[in-house]
């Protein structure tokens, strides 16, 4: 199985770092250091924000119908590509070969549906309040060259849907993507290479993550941030942005609750929210992770869902029949170990995992913690891995009260069978995103954010394409 290194993506041409550094790039099943990728410095920079704004002007002047026939082209490409890129993936993150195939093809479903919807980017016309030869209209502009910052735990999805939004409102976009899952990123801006992107448009660049956001957030070129990550990190890019006042998308942690009632369907819950649970591992920002569950069905729930996690057949993404791969760094490992550690002294029952697997690779058992006390870490902090905390509630009212205790508002699931509580939950629970009686279905036409300290703007849905665009009134009277 072979594995790319990366280059830079610079005025349309892949290239070395000027000054020719590269950072190590590991494969988390193994440890094993398998590619290389450059690493970016200011003279790079400089370079790719120059293309960005000639992109840009290039860009913004195709008219939408073309500009969403190329990106078409470079959604087919990536169906065509899924199964290569696929593999790339999962050598560079772990997760299961079918999980990143998925990730590819559900990339040229997310281009298609923006190429689609960029060409409904409409104006209006206001009636004027005196003479009918004043003309009032109201027009969509692109913004302007953007810079992005995703991470490494969906490293093409999180590129697609920024980067589709953004060239079909008429923006190039300068992507500063994940260094430890270079590869697969780079795989989706071959694509919409080949598919005939013009130079500058899009660009793509690797390095020291708070070096390049201090150079790129307050550069004049840049006209919108857009960051996906951390929370403490978000509130510091977007603190950035704001002195130098730069439009900003912030996709941060979340810590969705699960509020199971006590005419929940049991075996449904414990699919969907497990399903959901342990998909990449759980380094997910939707991941479910604070289970509060009915003190009259906790011990069926839990224990279904200990039975399901120690189901999981975790092991490298290539190998057949893996159903959960290994954390994608080793920082994880030590947070899963702290999270337990800390749950177990404060009186959880440990149901099923809790270990870390073999010596090599950061395996992870899926770990599913009961009777988990407020206080203890996993009940605040974001886990971000394979590890689900439950702990009973009374009063549906109890249970939001919970729900909504922490500051992140991402993601949230409800499993009832009452009309009643499917009402006053999707009311009252403070998130960006609820399911009720399903997994997750995030796609590109549902708005995809959060609330709080989630973040705030939109990935999804028309409001993705507002967050690109300016809007500007034109009044024009006869002379
Ligand atoms: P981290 O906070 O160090 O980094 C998170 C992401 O932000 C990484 O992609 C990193 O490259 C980037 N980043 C960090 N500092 C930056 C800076 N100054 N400027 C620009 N980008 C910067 O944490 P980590 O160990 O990589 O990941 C763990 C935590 O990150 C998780 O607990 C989770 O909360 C969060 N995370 C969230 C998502 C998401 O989808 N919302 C994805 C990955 C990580």
């Amino acid at each position: 199985m072979t594995y790319p290194s990366t280059q830079l993506f610079i005025a349309g041409e892949w290239q070395d770092a000027a000054d020719g550094r590269t950072l190590a790039v590991f494969n988390p099943s193994t440890g094993k250091e398998i590619g290389r990728v450059a690493h970016a410095g200011v003279k790079d920079l400089d370079r790719a924000l120059a293309a960005a704004q000639k992109g840009f002007e290039v860009w913004r002047d195709i008219p939408a119908i073309e500009r969403a026939r190329t990106m078409r082209r470079a959604a087919a490409l990536m169906r065509e590509r899924a199964a290569e890129i696929g593999a790339v993936l999962t050598q560079e993150n772990g997760k299961p070969l079918a999980e990143a195939k998925g990730e590819a093809m559900a990339a040229a479903d997310i281009i298609e549906w923006f190429a689609d919807e960029g060409q409904r980017v409409y104006g209006r016309i206001v009636p004027s309040r005196g003479s009918l030869a004043v003309r009032q209209l109201v027009v969509k502009d692109p913004i302007g060259p953007v810079a992005a910052f995703t991470p490494w735990n969906f490293p093409i999805n999180q590129v697609v849907r920024k980067l589709s939004a953004a060239l079909a409102s008429g923006c190039s976009m300068l992507i500063k993507a994940p260094e430890e899952t270079p590869a697969s990123p780079a795989a989706l801006i071959q694509a919409f290479a080949d598919a005939g992107l013009p130079a500058g448009v899009v660009g793509l660049v690797y390095g020291n993550p708070a070096e390049i956001s201090n150079y790129l957030i307050p550069h004049p070129i840049i006209r919108k941030v857009t960051f996906t990550g951390s929370t403490p990190v978000g509130k510091m890019l977007a603190g950035l942005a704001g002195q130098h006042m730069k439009r900003v998308t912030m996709e941060l942690g979340g810590h969705a609750p699960v509020i199971v009632c006590d005419d929940a369907d049991i075996a449904l819950a414990v699919k969907a929210a497990g399903a959901a649970k342990f998909r990449n591992a759980g380094q997910v920002c939707i991941s479910p992770t604070r289970f509060l569950v009915h003190g009259s069905v906790q011990k069926e729930f839990a224990e279904t869902l200990a039975t399901y996690a120690r189901g999981l057949k975790v092991g490298d993404g290539l190998t057949e029949g893996t159903t959960m791969g290994p954390l994608a760094n080793p920082r994880r490992l030590t947070a899963m170990a702290e999270f337990t550690q800390d749950a177990v002294k404060q009186g959880a029952t440990l149901l099923a995992g809790g270990e870390r697997i073999g010596d090599s690779g950061n395996f992870w058992q899926p770990t599913i913690l009961n009777d988990v006390p407020l206080s203890a870490k996993v009940f605040n902090d974001e886990p971000f891995g394979p590890m689900a905390a439950i702990r009973p509630f009374d009063k549906i009212e109890d249970a939001i009260s919970e729900a909504n205790r922490l500051s992140f508002g991402l993601a949230g699931y409800a499993f009832t069978s009452s009309l009643k509580n499917a009402h006053i939950l999707s009311q009252r629970v403070e998130v960006g995103m609820l399911w009720i009686n399903q997994p997750a279905t995030p796609s590109a036409e549902l708005p995809f954010g959060g609330i709080k300290d989630s973040g705030y703007g939109s990935e999804g849905g028309p409001e993705a394409m507002e967050a690109y665009l300016n809007t500007r009134s034109v009044s024009i009277t006869n002379v």
